[in-house]
């Protein structure tokens, strides 16, 4: 589905121009011929983008954007300004009316699609990020405030002194700013920690198309958000920069404001994206960890012991696996209560672990057991291990509420056999366990012993 842009002007003509324009493109335009109209449509339709003509009898475009900002239905629609050439007024009263950019007319179009795309690719990761923490957009403001109130590292590479001052002086009384006029140090300072580049296209020694083609080819700063500054008359070039794959353009004379403007629509962009990555990795944790113990659970388990197998396959690399049970748990819950039952759990949990060699892999698999795989160790040495693990927790007490308790754990231990399947390793270790809680607990089973008995 395409993104539908609101376009408010109070003159046809130029609601028509701008309809044809963006038509164009394939987005969807809905027409609105005053400020009053363009809140209603706002508050009734998915609009992803509104294009807002400054001047209008009645309401004005600074008092609809305004207003549109103050609304918790649409304050997080992006709104593009549209004024009259070089009023810088207009810009100041834009700005503080909760605008996102500006478009100066006559309108350019290279320069219009620029920003279109700029802003939609913003709410893209906006409606992403909201849907992903469960916010509506009613009570996001807090979240997007917090995000945007972090700072930046800014990397500006121009070489000239006077011009990189102009970008970087405004800049750095919000974000960490660094500049750099050698492109090969540029490219070293670029690999990582930033989150915005600044590249000129019009420096004396260097050429800035060249630069952004190795930032995107570098994998450090492939993902970075690049804004590049040139000359209107330079369209080629900044044709080109896109295809390469900057983000968005800055045009000289640089306009402070609009400066501002195209750099905090980027750095949005990129915390929110960050914020996802970082909220969408935590779920993946949340969905393979067990949150008592913090082990990571059955899914995890299964998963993690993957390439053991290939190591079997492959190298002949045997390993061996033991699930640990505690002993008449059902018993300890009935007299101590179920709270109690879960600090023992992570007690055993915790003495697990420290007790396993780290490259040992240990889950908790099921309610009060543990699986443990044991890479490359055949399965006497697992059962060595097994038992001094399995006396360790017999013999230590655990304490609970100032009671000291003894609890015992009962243990299975079976070698992984090439071209066996997860679950027939799995029966044999239960089985050995079975044979552990049957000849009186508090033991280690080796599931070598049962095949014994069975030829
Ligand atoms: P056995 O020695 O034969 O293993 O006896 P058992 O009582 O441990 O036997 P069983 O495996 O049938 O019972 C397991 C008990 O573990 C049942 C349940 O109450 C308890 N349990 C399972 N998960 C949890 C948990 O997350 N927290 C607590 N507190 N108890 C749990
Ligand atoms: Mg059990
Ligand atoms: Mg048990």
């Amino acid at each position: 589905m395409s993104a539908r842009i609101l376009v408010v002007d109070d003159l046809a003509p130029n609601l028509h121009l701008l309809e044809v324009k963006l038509q164009a493109e394939y987005y969807d335009v809905v027409l609105a011929k005053s400020g009053y109209e363009a809140l209603e449509i706002a508050g009734k339709e998915k609009i992803d983008l509104i294009l807002m003509d400054a001047m209008m009898p009645g309401m004005n475009g600074f008092e609809a954007c305004e207003k549109l900002k103050q609304n918790p239905e649409t304050w997080h629609i992006p709104v593009i300004m549209v004024t009259a050439l070089e009023e810088t007024k207009d810009r100041i009263a834009g700005l503080e009316a909760g605008a996102d950019d500006f478009i100066t007319k006559p309108i350019d179009d290279f320069n219009l699609m620029a920003r279109v795309r700029s802003l939609l690719r913003l709410k893209m990761v906006t409606d992403q990020l909201l849907s992903h923490t469960g916010h509506t957009r009613t009570n996001s403001r807090p979240l997007l405030e917090q995000i945007d109130s972090n700072s930046g590292n800014i990397l500006i590479i121009e070489d000239h002194t006077l011009r990189s001052k102009k970008l970087a002086a405004p800049l750095k009384k919000k974000h960490n700013v660094i500049v750099e006029g050698d492109p090969v140090k540029a490219l070293e300072k670029a690999k990582g920690g930033l989150d915005l580049i600044i590249v000129s296209l019009v420096s004396d020694g260097f050429d800035g198309l060249r630069v952004c083609a190795s930032l995107r080819f570098d994998e450090g700063s492939r993902e970075t958000p690049i804004l590049v500054v040139g000359d209107p008359e330079d369209e080629q070039r900044l044709i080109r920069a896109y295809d390469i794959g900057i983000n968005d353009t800055l045009m000289r004379p640089i306009e402070l404001q609009e400066m501002q403007a195209r750099v905090t629509t980027l750095l949005r962009r990129k915390f929110y994206a960050d914020n996802l990555r970082e909220n969408f990795n935590q779920n993946l944790e949340m969905v393979v960890s067990d949150p008592l113990t913090g082990l990571g659970n059955r899914r995890y388990f299964d998963r993690a012991i993957d390439p053991l197998f290939g190591a079997l396959k492959e190298k002949n690399e045997a390993f061996s696996i033991m699930v640990f049970d505690i002993d008449h748990f059902k018993r300890v819950n009935d007299i101590l209560g179920h709270d109690m039952g879960d600090q023992i759990l992570k007690e055993i949990a915790a003495r697990l672990v420290t007790n396993m060699r780290a490259i040992d892999i240990v889950s908790r698999y099921g309610g009060e057991e543990f699986m443990v795989a044991m890479p490359n160790t055949a399965e006497a040495e697992a059962l060595v291990a097994a038992d001094r693990v399995r006396s360790l927790i017999a013999g230590t007490p655990i304490f609970v509420d100032g009671q000291a308790l003894q609890i015992t754990t009962s243990v299975g231990v079976a070698e992984v056999k090439n071209g066996e399947q997860l679950r027939d390793v799995f029966k044999r270790a239960d089985d050995a366990l079975y044979k552990a809680k049957l000849a009186g607990r508090n033991q280690a089973v080796p599931a070598s012993e049962l095949r014994q008995e069975a030829a």
